[in-house]
């Protein structure tokens, strides 16, 4: 391969999008973007900043302050870890609270506009695997490689089950389920940007494999490439 390559991973919620696509970054020596916490991030400070009377993100009022947000991506030995106006919120985006409105903040046309520039301005220079859910379609339309990544509904309740428990978050299969469902469904079919595969894509179902071996599958298409 001459170049770096710039690798588009979209797919369902759990999937493992975000450490397959680092371990693949590794692989390559290149960039790993994770767009999700970006969405992320911009929940958390409309959970801090922008609610009503009752408690509710209110749409208005995030869009009247996203001027005030500043996100930037820190390398810290190696990890990009996510800054919300120069605080470290890597760990605070991964909270079920983050998880159960998140998808409400990513259909707002304004807060997809705000983030697009962003997203498309890092993978300028090439080198990077980015992964999100509109990546392929959307964001980098142009990229070399494109993979789209699906697995069961049970399969992905477990992994996210899994990981909530490692970060001492207390919850139960079936709300994890039950958030999983609600946030493709509401991914899917939102008008701007929907989760969807790219017609170019390669589906990758890893329902039966691991992270290494999805990752390997992926390593493959690419070395496999002249660019
Ligand atoms: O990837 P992750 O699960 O962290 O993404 C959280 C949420 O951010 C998704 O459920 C989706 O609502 C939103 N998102 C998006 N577009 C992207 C990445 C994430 O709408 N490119």
């Amino acid at each position: 391969m001459n170049r770096k390559p710039v690798i588009a991973i979209d797919g369902y919620s759990s999937t493992g999008k975000s450490s397959i696509s680092k371990k693949i970054a590794r692989e390559l020596g290149i960039v790993h973007l994770d767009t999700g916490a970006l969405y992320r991030g911009i929940t958390l400070f409309a959970i801090k900043n922008c609610t009503d009377s009752n408690g509710k993100i209110s749409s208005e009022k995030l869009v009247s302050q996203l001027k005030d947000i500043n996100l930037e991506f820190r390398n810290e030995g190696g990890e990009l870890v996510l800054y919300l106006n120069g605080e470290n919120v890597s760990a605070e985006i991964r909270t079920v609270s983050v998880a159960d409105q998140v998808s409400f903040v990513a259909k707002q046309p304004e807060v997809r506009e705000f983030l697009l520039q962003k997203q498309r301005d890092m993978a300028r220079e090439g080198g990077i695997i980015m992964d999100g859910r509109d990546i392929g379609t959307v964001v980098l339309p142009d990229a070399d490689f494109k993979f789209f990544l699906t697995a069961s509904i049970d399969e992905r309740t477990r992994r996210r089950h899994t990981e909530l428990l490692s970060m001492n978050q207390s919850t139960d299969f079936e709300s994890v389920k039950e958030n999983l469902i609600v946030r493709d469904k509401t991914d899917s079919e939102r008008e701007i940007s929907p989760l969807r595969q790219a017609e170019d894509a390669i589906l990758i179902d890893n329902t039966n494999l691991s992270k290494d071996e999805t990752a390997q599958k992926i390593l493959e298409v690419v070395r496999g490439k002249k660019l």
